[in-house]
């Protein structure tokens, strides 16, 4: 083994083999992979080797479109077979509502190319003779669906690699990693130390074990899984390859293997391996047989597919693989370790693997992803995230795997586990929260505990009407709403705004004022929207997607501040309430010593001011794009200020709301937000924050990219449609048409209470800004008209939020 490599890529399974592939095809040769076993010894040997390209997360499903794709190429370089088969894929409905869902998926697909087609019952069983169709209302075909062979793809992989001038080292165990000052690591193996400059984990069942190498707990846990293959059926002899399947009502998928079936099954009472320590011996080894456990699922499957009930079963097989809390691979550079890069948690190896390679090699190649991975970042989890949360998250989302998520629905699991002071203020008046990171927020209000539930739907929902009233509260009147949920940051020091001018792209607020930000990366993509709020000449407190936090930290940590300047995270030390409505200033004014009428505290002001006895900074500024106001205040203040405010707010009409009204009145007013409207995918002109762009100011990060977009457009626009929707509205991911061609997406949807109508906001071709009709949003495979509204449809001149 040499002593020396640029890279050193831990774990030789089919990720590993993917990740060492790209990097050499992104021109780094000199790369290094050290197995303990054989290549596959860990999770990757025993898979069923189906993959598939529908994902929740369509930037997801583009890189299992790719890893797909790959297949063949990586053939041709290697010479090892892939064992690719393609029959094609079916997904079976036996609900009405199911067939709601692959209604959407069939619209989701058509922007990202996918030539699905709906099918009745009938039909499913003339092109998949083994079901029983009075089981299936539907089913939805995917040609582009099939298996491969798990040892072959690693090989080929491998085999590719090492002809890009990679090394691949067998049996031999990396036991320690230690960071050297400069960056680079020193690699202990069994078999000696190598120096490298980079570390990937792509350790697989063991990533957390080499997470725990360089002290880090990584969200992931193995499940054991298990499937089954039948023996030969007489009905396939002599037919070409059955489809590969999903029953999603029996939670069970299966794949012809040979002249038999493959069926395998994600249990609801999904059993955690190794949940504390995975064993190093376990070898290219499997776990014992359970049918017990999947015996529901088979009970259900004999009866969906009888001819698998009329032969015996061949083989059982066991095995554990990993999972990250929401299913996604945990990707991308660690935030406080240099050099060292994570690829695993990945669930799909053979949908995923490729597309992971691929973003993870550019991304250490060339400094950035070169694709929108914020669904599978590692940096979307931090401390929360502890090894029990994993636990409670990774079993639910295993017993969920084949079920419906609804637009509207909160999961239970590991809930509550972080709460703010005012959470039981909040419990006392009929509260539904949603989980955020692991924090308890509130969703909306019911005017009673018997009413404080919500049915889950893709319709409009029992909630409806409540969040209705909360959207009128504060139009008309007043509204309260729990803000603890953003992250914070605090810049303080000499040289604050020289740093914060650099990574941001507007202009740094004048002391006591508010300015909204983009931050760009290198390419003039989106990464972030900011509030900075300048509290002093060496103070500013920034407000900004608590979800990112981690992610922020990281690329302040790539652009570190210069010595002096002190970048803080504080999302939960500061808790906040905010006041909206036309009342909100009469409330305020009657708690705070200051003037707060419009000449002394202006739109975007932020100033620290008393309310009551409670030392608080308060911005003027509001997200519903009403007249309103942020109050900040250390998390010991949080309940005096509630009380204060519901108190004093009683005789002006106040009224609690929750984050589904707060995200209606910010689509009324055509307000993005971090990671629908605003993604890497997209620049600052693109999305419409052009004017929050400052040219003029000296250099910042992105400023040339954001220069050639200005000049050039970009190509794609963020607009406003009011729908023509009857019961259900757009809620994300739904094709826009024109002119009877798929043009772009939508990234959020609501109702508009104040202005009753359906709206939604999304991304169509720069090209037809000018149009306004001929277009249409396909809601639950029906197509929608629908208008694009040149500004917002509520207050556009946002005349009441200046008021
Ligand atoms: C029963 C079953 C069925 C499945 N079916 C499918 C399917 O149909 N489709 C699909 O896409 N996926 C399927 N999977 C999931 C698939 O197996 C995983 O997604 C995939 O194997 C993950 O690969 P990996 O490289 O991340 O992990 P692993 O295969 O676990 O590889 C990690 C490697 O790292 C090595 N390693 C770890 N630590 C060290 C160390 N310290 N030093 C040296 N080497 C180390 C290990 O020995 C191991 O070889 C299935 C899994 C199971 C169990």
């Amino acid at each position: 083994m040499k002593s020396d490599a640029r890279v050193v890529v831990i774990g030789g399974g089919v990720v590993g083999a993917s990740v060492l592939y790209h990097l050499t095809r992104a021109g780094w040769k000199d790369v290094l992979l050290i197995e303990r076993g054989e290549l596959t010894c860990g999770s990757t040997w025993h898979a069923a080797g189906g993959m598939h390209t529908l994902n929740g997360d369509p930037n997801v499903a583009k890189l299992q479109q790719y890893t797909i794709n790959l297949y063949k190429e990586l053939e041709k370089i290697s010479g090892q077979s892939c064992g690719l088969h393609m029959p094609g894929g079916i997904m079976l409905a036996g609900t009405r509502e199911r067939f709601d869902w692959l209604k959407m998926a069939k619209a989701r697909g058509r922007y990202l190319g996918m030539e699905l087609e709906l099918i009745s019952a009938e039909e499913a069983a003339r092109v998949f003779p083994i079901i029983d169709k009075r089981h299936f209302v539907g089913a939805l075909l995917d040609p582009i669906e099939g298996h491969v062979d798990p040892y072959g793809v690693t090989h080929a992989y491998a085999k590719a690699a090492q002809i890009g001038g990679a090394q691949v080292v067998r049996h031999t165990r990396v036991t320690d990693l230690k960071a050297r000052g400069d960056g680079s690591w020193d690699v202990i193996t069994e078999a000696g130390n190598v120096h490298a400059e980079h570390v990937v984990n792509a350790g697989g069942l063991w990533a957390r074990e080499v997470g725990r190498m360089v002290g880090l707990e990584l969200p992931v846990l193995a499940m054991q899984h298990q499937y089954l293959i039948t023996e030969d059926l007489p009905a396939l002899k002599g037919q070409k390859e059955l489809l590969t399947c999903i029953d999603f009502e029996g939670e069970i998928y299966t794949r012809q293997e040979r002249g038999g079936v493959l069926l395998g099954t994600y249990e609801r009472a999904g059993v955690p391996w190794s949940p504390l320590q995975t064993p190093w011996d376990f070898t290219q080894s499997l776990l014992p047989e359970d049918l017990d456990r999947i015996a529901p699922s088979l009970e259900v499957g004999f009866q969906h597919f009888p001819a698998l009930g009329e032969v015996g079963i061949r083989k059982v097989v066991n095995g554990p693989f990993t999972f990250a809390p929401d299913g996604n691979p945990l990707v991308g550079p660690v935030r406080g370790l240099r050099n060292f890069w994570v690829a695993c948690g990945v669930m799909a190896g053979f949908s995923q693997g490729g597309g992971v390679g691929l973003a993870l090699s550019q991304w250490m190649v060339e400094g950035d992803p070169g694709a929108d991975v914020w669904a599978m970042d590692v940096a979307r989890y931090g401390d929360w995230a502890t090894l029990a949360y994993t636990n409670a998250k990774v079993r639910e989302n295993y017993s969920r795997r084949f079920r419906i998520r609804f637009p509207n629905e909160e999961l239970t699991a590991a809930r509550p586990l972080r709460t703010t002071p005012v959470y039981e203020r909040l419990q006392a008046e009929h509260a539904v929260f949603g989980d955020y990171c692991g924090l308890e927020h509130p969703l909306w209000f019911a005017p009673s505990a018997a009413e404080a539930t919500e049915d889950v739907t893709f319709h409009r929902s029992s909630a409806h009407r409540h969040v209705a009233a909360e959207c009128q509260a504060v139009r008309e009147a007043l509204g309260l709403l729990e803000i603890s949920n953003y992250g914070k940051f605090e810049v303080t020091g000499p040289g604050t705004e020289e740093w914060l001018s650099y990574v941001m792209a507007n202009r740094v607020p004048k002391v006591g004022r508010i300015a909204l930000t983009p931050m760009l990366n290198e390419r003039g993509k989106l990464i972030g929207d900011f509030t900075l709020c300048r509290l002093s000449a060496q103070r500013v407190f920034l407000i900004c997607t608590y979800a990112a936090e981690e992610y922020y930290r990281r690329w302040f940590e790539r652009h570190a501040p210069p010595p002096g300047v002190t970048v803080r995270p504080c999302a939960m030390e500061y808790v906040g309430l905010s006041v909206a409505g036309p009342r909100s200033r009469a409330l305020l004014q009657g708690l705070v010593r200051e003037d707060l009428s419009s000449a002394a505290f202006p739109f975007l002001s932020f100033r620290p001011l008393d309310v009551g006895m409670i030392p608080a900074l308060v911005g003027r500024i509001s997200f519903t794009g009403d007249l309103g106001y942020e109050i900040w205040v250390t998390t010991e203040y949080q309940r005096a200020l509630y009380d204060l405010l519901v108190g004093a707010g009683a005789e002006q009409g106040l009224k609690l709301f929750g984050g589904r009204a707060l995200n209606t009145m910010r689509i009324e007013k055509s307000f993005g937000t971090w990671a629908r409207e605003y993604r890497p995918i997209y620049g600052p002109y693109e999305a419409g924050l052009g004017r929050f762009v400052d040219l003029q100011k000296g250099e910042f990060v992105g400023r040339a990219a954001a220069l050639e977009e200005r000049d050039s457009g970009g190509a794609l626009r963020l607009v406003t449609f009011t729908v023509d929707a009857s019961d259900a509205d757009a809620t994300g991911d739904e094709p826009i048409w024109h002119d009877g061609k798929v043009v772009g997406w939508v990234t959020s949807g609501a109702y508009g209470h104040s202005v009753r109508q359906s709206l939604a906001l999304g991304y169509v071709p720069a090209a037809l800004t000018s149009e306004t009709s001929g277009f249409e949003i396909e809601i639950i495979g029906e197509r929608r008209k629908a208008l694009r509204q040149p500004v917002a449809v509520f207050d556009p001149d946002g005349t009441r939020m200046r008021a």
